[in-house]
């Protein structure tokens, strides 16, 4: 039985102090999403100073120490509470943050806000110029704090568990490698086995308004709302949220591909999220995804488990007739299913297929295991990175533009993220899993263009919920089963044997 205990002053001071440290995180956001969509080029060192000074001062307000009183003040009240109630998992998840956060002084996290901003610019002149030199620098940088931070922390089977923590909580390295060697095992057959398709009419001349088109009329049926979503246009996409009713998506238009609309769908998958948490938890430590594979998890639902259906094209595939005549004049929608489909071992992983994604993942993950603990040097990495692409996907980078410096995420310091686009893969799917068996006309709701059930299903299960659960325990809650790579393999080998 629950008792109603009525919540004591010490709730709403907390609630006060967190909503300042939100308010300072929701201005970095903005600061940030500005500074990869408008911000001039030579704006960048004077971003870095904001980044760095809103990054330390949100620390230094989180973890002080009237914080932590009003922590333990509120134990008492949290004890009376369910588990699952927004006041206990607020107390307790902070409490949890407080604890972490409280290890590492508020200098070096507002060094690594600078080092980050500071680095991903320097990161797009050297791609720019495909010059590794440019980044290489910043990367010691990185790495330098890297080991600072995680010398804040008890020692754990290896560094990079640290550094993993703070996206994939719960999730050591030794449990990735041991998913991703079941990937890896079921989908190098695969890629052996995988059907020759014609994508031939997927390069070429697409028109970019006719592009802006098609993704705006594919948001508009997922659930874009004008009055409180944007979509920008940036270099390499990403989504942001200052805040309830704002959801920033921005997305990138080739001239010569239609790489554009899965780049949209799949920063929808991060904004839909991030919409639908409940917004009693807004300007709290809980108001975000759980986790960055979670969140992944949703942007990929909404790229490759919906935007890469049959029943998706059958649906949309008219739209594509009419939006570029010239160009799809003589396909028809299975032929556009099966080459947006195509398995092809490719350099980017951005530009790579459902089945090939995660070996681009995997040599990721083992290069910055080896360079957090000294075993690959800064200087060694193009060479590793190329010879790692040859074995894995057995192709050649043409040049470093393409091969080590196509990603922004080692400029920007985050070493024990690239992990969680795999871990998302697997946990779509057995998300997805749970959906379909709940509805079982979801294939031919997506043929209608019906995408609001299944996006208050994902709600209403996963999105709510915010920060309140850890990942593991929400995919208990979703599917009644821990992490599990099983359904992700099977579904791989059934898409493929549709195509
Ligand atoms: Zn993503």
């Amino acid at each position: 039985m629950t008792i109603t205990v009525d919540a004591p002053p010490q709730l709403q001071r907390l609630k006060q102090a967190l909503g300042v440290v939100a308010d300072l995180r929701h201005t970095e956001s903005v600061a940030g999403w500005d500074s990869r969509v408008f911000m001039p080029v030579r704006g960048a060192p004077a971003r870095a100073d904001v980044s760095a000074t809103l990054g330390r001062l949100a620390h230094e307000q989180f973890v002080s120490d009237d914080v932590g009183e009003l922590l333990e003040e509120l134990r008492p009240y949290e004890e009376n509470l369910d588990y699952d109630s927004d006041d206990a998992s607020l107390i307790r998840v902070t409490r949890r943050d407080w604890e972490r956060n409280r290890r590492v002084p508020s200098d070096l996290v507002g060094e690594m806000w600078r080092a980050a901003a500071l680095g991903v610019a320097a990161w797009d002149q050297a791609k720019a110029v495909s010059d590794y030199s440019l980044l290489a620098p910043h990367l010691e940088r990185q790495l330098e704090l890297r080991h600072r931070y995680v010398e804040c922390f008890p020692p754990t089977d290896e560094k990079y568990d640290v550094l993993l923590e703070d996206y994939e909580p719960g999730m050591t390295a030794a449990q990735v490698a041991a998913i991703f060697d079941d990937v890896k095992a079921a989908t190098l057959p695969l890629i052996e086995a995988a059907p020759e398709i014609d994508d031939s009419f997927l390069s070429g001349d697409f028109d970019i308004a006719a592009q802006e088109e098609a993704c705006r009329r594919i948001l508009a049926v997922f659930g874009f709302d004008e009055a409180g979503w944007r979509l920008d246009e940036t270099p390499h996409p990403f989504e942001a949220n200052p805040g309830v009713g704002d959801i920033r998506l921005t997305t990138h238009y080739r001239g010569d591909d239609l790489h554009s609309l899965f780049s949209t769908m799949h920063e929808f998958g991060h904004g839909v999220y991030e919409w639908g948490v409940d917004t009693a938890l807004a300007r709290t430590p809980l108001e975000t995804g759980t986790s960055s594979a979670m969140h992944e998890s949703q942007s990929r639902t909404w790229e490759n488990l919906v935007g890469r259906s049959r029943a998706f094209w059958r649906f949309f595939y008219p739209t594509m007739r009419e939006l570029f005549p010239q160009r799809l004049d003589g396909v028809d929608a299975q032929a556009f299913y099966r080459a947006v489909n195509r398995v092809r071992r490719t350099a980017i992983r951005i530009d790579s297929d459902e089945v090939t994604y995660n070996l681009h993942i995997i040599l990721r993950f083992e290069l910055e295991r080896d360079l957090l603990d000294g075993r690959l040097a800064v200087a060694d990495v193009p060479a590793a990175w190329n010879a790692a692409t040859r074995e894995y996907l057995g192709v050649d980078p043409v040049e470093d533009a393409h091969g080590v410096l196509q990603d922004m995420h080692w400029g920007a310091g985050l070493v024990g993220y690239f992990p969680t686009y795999s871990l998302g893969n697997v946990l779509s799917v057995q998300i997805w899993e749970r959906a379909r068996a709940e509805f079982d006309d979801l294939d031919a709701q997506m043929e209608r263009g019906e995408f609001g059930e299944l996006r208050e299903w994902l709600r209403e299960h996963v999105y709510r919920h915010g920060r309140k659960f850890t990942p593991e325990e929400l995919i208990e809650r979703v599917t009644g089963r821990p992490i599990d790579a099983g359904p992700y393999v099977r579904y791989l080998q059934e898409k493929l044997s549709t195509l």
